[in-house]
């Protein structure tokens, strides 16, 4: 069984499309020579980093050249019971003395030994001329076999003549020449990360809302995938730059995006699922990288991805039940509040000076949702309330719990939401428990200006 005949090449990115584009238009040279057209397979891909376009001596330290490591397979070619290896050729150099020029086809290598033999040999009829060409060939039984024919006696040995040999051998270096020529990094496009590229449009979204590119026309703002690529690319501040402004939840809000663009558009296999505009963005989710001519569909992959994951949603809901938010209790009364959902749960550190010395204090800011829409404010600076039984916290976000607290203040936060601060927090249980059997017990009601309604 003859083995194909492999070459391989490492080829940028950018030239990979030509590179398939000349290999078919020369498979068409095959088709007329009546053999097989040659294929190339992608084998992996590496990275390597980028030259800096102003100053080729430096890396750019997060950029990066992708190149695709390709194997070049043709079907062996075959000249009767032999394999079609390469061509000797005698070229006179100026001393008068001749030297061979070898040529092999790809993914084949002439013997050492038949490199420099002499122009008389001819396995065939063993005359001794002065030949300018031969042809080697290796038996297809015996592998280890090599005979050398000159052109004139390559019709008798193998039935096909020396003009189709040559043919062929030159569809095949051709081949060679082509794969080779697109080696080598002929691009102008760095590439960074994809995953690097959404943390950084994570962090922009947070900051500056969502642009996209139909907005930024409209009102000259920039856009995100604009942003983010500046924010990338700036190579040398970059890890300072990167540390300060991408956070553990932006990098958590950008794996949610890939995972989704994983589920939803790379594990699709069939374009006609698809529209076009998601299946570009499929092929940019499966390349793994950006680079300047797929940032905006790259960054488009979030608002898509946190659209149908639902995030809008919530935020919509969030928005709405913010509206619908009223103050609650009396002011300066101790009330009970019962089936409180927390949903917010932050410490905060704040330096103060007491009798010359300073201190760091800790506040806790626990929000929670009353009655579904109404919002509560506690800024504990104690340690939060334990229940004894489990001697953990219940303030956790997403736990309902009852609590009884002092209505300190009613006020509207900047979003326009009505918020009620409470102080003196405690656990309904736990008060319960230790101070049994009061003999009234306020429920906490709409806010009635200070008069108690109860
Ligand atoms: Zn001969």
């Amino acid at each position: 069984m003859a083995q194909n005949t492999k070459d391989f090449y490492t080829i940028p990115e950018e030239n990979l499309e030509k590179l398939e584009a000349d290999i078919a238009k020369l498979n068409k040279r095959a088709l007329k020579l009546g053999v097989d057209p040659v294929e190339v397979k992608i084998l992996d891909t590496e990275r390597k980093p980028a030259k800096d376009p102003r100053n080729p001596n430096r890396n750019l330290p997060n950029a990066f050249d992708l190149y695709y490591h390709v194997e070049v397979i043709g079907q062996p070619i075959k000249l009767g019971d032999y394999q079609f290896i390469g061509t000797l050729e005698r070229m006179n150099v100026e001393d008068g003395q001749t030297i061979n020029l070898t040529k092999s086809v790809p993914g084949e290598e002439l013997p050492v030994e038949l490199r420099d033999i002499s122009p008389e040999r001819c396995d065939h009829c063993h005359l001794d001329r002065n030949r300018k060409k031969s042809f080697v060939l290796r038996n297809n039984a015996d592998t280890s076999e090599y005979k050398v024919v000159g052109s004139n006696c390559l019709r008798d040995f193998t039935g096909h003549d020396a003009e189709y040999a040559t043919k062929l051998a030159e569809y095949m270096f051709r081949v060679g020449q082509v794969a080779g020529g697109y080696e080598g990094n002929l691009s102008g496009y760095v590439k960074y990360d994809l995953t690097e590229f959404m943390e950084a449009v994570a962090a922009i979204v947070r900051l500056h809302k969502w642009v996209g590119r139909g907005k930024a026309k409209e009102t000259g703002e920039t856009s995100t995938a604009i942003r983010a690529w500046s924010y990338i690319e700036r190579s040398d501040e970059y890890a300072d730059y990167k540390k300060n402004i991408v956070t553990q939840e932006d990098k958590d809000r950008a794996a949610k995006v890939l995972e989704w663009g994983e589920n939803n558009l790379v594990s699709i296999t069939d374009p006609k699922e698809l529209s076009e505009y998601r299946w570009n963005l499929r092929t940019i989710a499966s390349s793994g990288f950006v680079d300047i001519r797929t940032i905006g569909y790259a960054a488009s992959l979030f608002p898509v991805a946190e659209k149908e994951m639902g995030f809008y949603d919530k935020m919509k809901q969030n928005q709405v039940r913010t509206a619908k938010s009223e103050f609650v209790g009396t002011l300066q009364e101790r009330e009970e509040f019962k089936d409180v959902e927390v949903v917010f749960i932050k410490e905060y550190f704040n330096t103060y000076k007491f009798n010359g010395k300073e201190e760091d204090v800790k506040t806790t800011y626990v929000r929670m949702i009353y009655n579904d829409q109404d919002s509560l404010l506690w800024k504990c600076t104690t340690e939060l309330p334990i229940d004894l039984k489990t001697g953990e916290t219940p303030f956790v976000k997403g736990n309902k719990i009852d609590i009884k607290g002092t209505v300190k203040k009613h006020e509207v936060t900047k979003y326009g939401e009505k918020q009620t601060v409470l102080q003196r927090v405690a656990l309904l249980q736990e008060l319960e428990q230790t101070a049994p059997a009061k003999k009234t017990k306020k429920t906490a009601v709409k806010a009635t200006g200070g008069i108690d309604l109860s």
